[in-house]
């Protein structure tokens, strides 16, 4: 019988650990990762396969530090970004649990440097990107690189390796649920956990069993927008201007056609271009290392979608429009900005013309106009033209957009201001499975929230 029970070891089940053992150091706590150790975690992509060769548990995603490992690492230190915790708590509070939670990534070896404090530069970025109708939005951001993440990642495990129980290669099946309160988890080894609380941290990799799982015990869930869209690709200097003063840039616009909201995601500068996989379907995503710099920059154009009733499938959703793009090439599609300009597919030889070498080598040329639909599509034009207003460059014919990326973290669970699920007892949910997180601080900062809640309750 443990007193805790966590599902996931991404950095919202890690820091819910690491708080229940600074609270409560007697506990009996379990965390389950349905991956590798840190140590053993893979990526073939990464370590130079030419193709994903669609991992039956993605190296990038599953393992010890989940989606944080591999990543790009950048801490955004603000409540406006990844994440919804505001809608849950008072902003100082959130603020004050991203700065805790901030203090132990330092804790646990994190890079001093933080990027984007210095408000008077800001404020001049602001007013240029007022003038192309551009919101700017202030977020300070620390960056560890792929490299440092690893290291800290790996110092929690080895602080945590010990003190509580960790299982690796072991997925947790199903809930044990009586009396409308969780009683533990059916492993899908056979073992049954029991525990007192349970705290579900599956990311979005697990979204799709928890959908299933809280759909079996009647647990509400509410639609999210649905986040589509293309990783862009250009050379660094582009975008230098804004890189250089606050290494992420946050931009937000209104698509003047539709209306629809369009914003820049996971910017790296100097970075590379990486495929994901998510259950058997390829998506794009981005990071950069601290001390590997490429020529170019990438960062993320995604389009807000809000669906209206009877539609009740966001991440089907996403998953139909990565699947299309899957199907016309075989994996990833990149397309010249141009070309699609054009109303052509682009080729190896138009690629090869450019002056933009791709990061990401397996991805196909093709025409992304076939996949992504008319409407997300014209928002995402007019967004690097109003781009190209900040920097210029952005709408250059040789930009490479690639596809889809797309979000899967669309529905989001029906929980408490404590982030308990509403209808079943000692039971949370928390980090980017849950919906209720986009990020690593605020991942990090739901863990400590529920990790303070439950140990309040003794
Ligand atoms: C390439 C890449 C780059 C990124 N860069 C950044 C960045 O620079 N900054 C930023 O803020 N965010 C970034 N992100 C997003 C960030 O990684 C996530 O927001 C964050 O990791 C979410 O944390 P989480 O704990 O909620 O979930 P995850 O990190 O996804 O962890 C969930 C864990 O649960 C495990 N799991 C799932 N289902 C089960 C199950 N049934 N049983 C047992 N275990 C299970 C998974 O294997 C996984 O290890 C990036 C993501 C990617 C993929």
């Amino acid at each position: 019988m443990y007193n805790v029970a966590i599902i996931g070891a991404g950095p919202a089940g890690i820091f819910s650990a690491l708080e229940i053992m600074k609270l409560k150091p007697e506990w009996r706590v379990i965390l389950i990762e349905k991956g590798e150790k840190i140590e053993k975690r893979k990526c073939l992509l990464r370590e130079g396969f030419a193709k994903c060769p669609n991992c039956k548990k993605c190296g990038l995603l599953c393992g010890w530090g989940g989606a944080g490992a591999f990543s790009d690492g950048k801490l955004t230190l603000t409540p406006d970004v990844g994440g919804h915790l505001v809608d849950y708590m008072e902003r100082q509070k959130v603020e004050d649990l991203i700065d805790y939670s901030d203090k132990l990534y330092l804790e646990y070896g994190a890079t001093e440097e933080v990027f984007g404090t210095d408000m008077k530069t800001f404020a001049e970025l602001e007013r240029q990107a007022a003038l192309a109708e551009l919101k700017l939005v202030h977020s300070p951001v620390r960056h560890l690189g792929t490299e440092r993440s690893l290291d800290v990642l790996k110092n929690m495990q080895d602080d945590l390796d010990g003190k509580i129980t960790i299982l690796n290669n072991v997925a947790a099946k199903s809930l044990i649920v009586e009396c409308g309160q969780v009683k533990g988890i059916e492993l899908d080894n056979g073992q049954t956990i029991c525990a007192e609380y349970t705290i579900i941290a599956p990311g979005r990799e697990g979204a799709d069993w928890l959908t299933q799982e809280f759909a079996k015990n009647k647990i509400g869930m509410v639609n999210n927008a649905v986040d589509v869209g293309v990783r862009v690709e250009l050379p660094a200097p582009v975008f230098e201007p804004l890189t250089s003063k606050l290494y992420e840039s946050k931009l937000i616009y209104h698509a003047p056609t539709f209306g629809d909201e369009v914003r820049t995601f996971c910017m790296n500068p100097n970075g590379e271009v990486v495929q994901e996989n998510y259950n058997g379907i390829a998506t794009v995503n981005g990071h950069s290392y601290a001390n590997m710099k490429t020529k170019n920059t990438n960062f993320a154009l995604l389009v807000s979608e809000r669906f209206t009733e009877p539609f009740k499938e966001p991440i089907a959703y996403g998953q139909h429009i990565a699947r299309l793009a899957n199907m016309l090439g075989g994996g990833i599609l990149v397309q010249r900005f141009g070309d699609l300009l054009d109303g052509r597919r682009s080729t190896p030889e138009r690629i090869k013309a450019s002056i933009i070498e791709p990061t990401l080598t397996c991805a196909t040329p093709g025409d992304l106009s076939l996949v992504i639909p008319y409407r997300q599509l014209t928002s995402i034009k007019e967004m690097l033209f109003a781009l190209d207003k900040i920097a210029p460059g952005t709408a250059s014919r040789y930009t490479l957009l690639y596809g889809i990326e797309v979000k899967f973290y669309s529905a989001r669970v029906k929980l408490t201001n404590e982030l308990e699920t509403e209808g079943v007892k000692n039971l949370f949910t928390i980090g980017d499975g849950a919906g209720v997180t986009r990020g690593l601080i605020q991942a990090s900062a739901s863990g400590v929230h529920v990790a303070r809640t439950i140990c309040e309750r003794g």
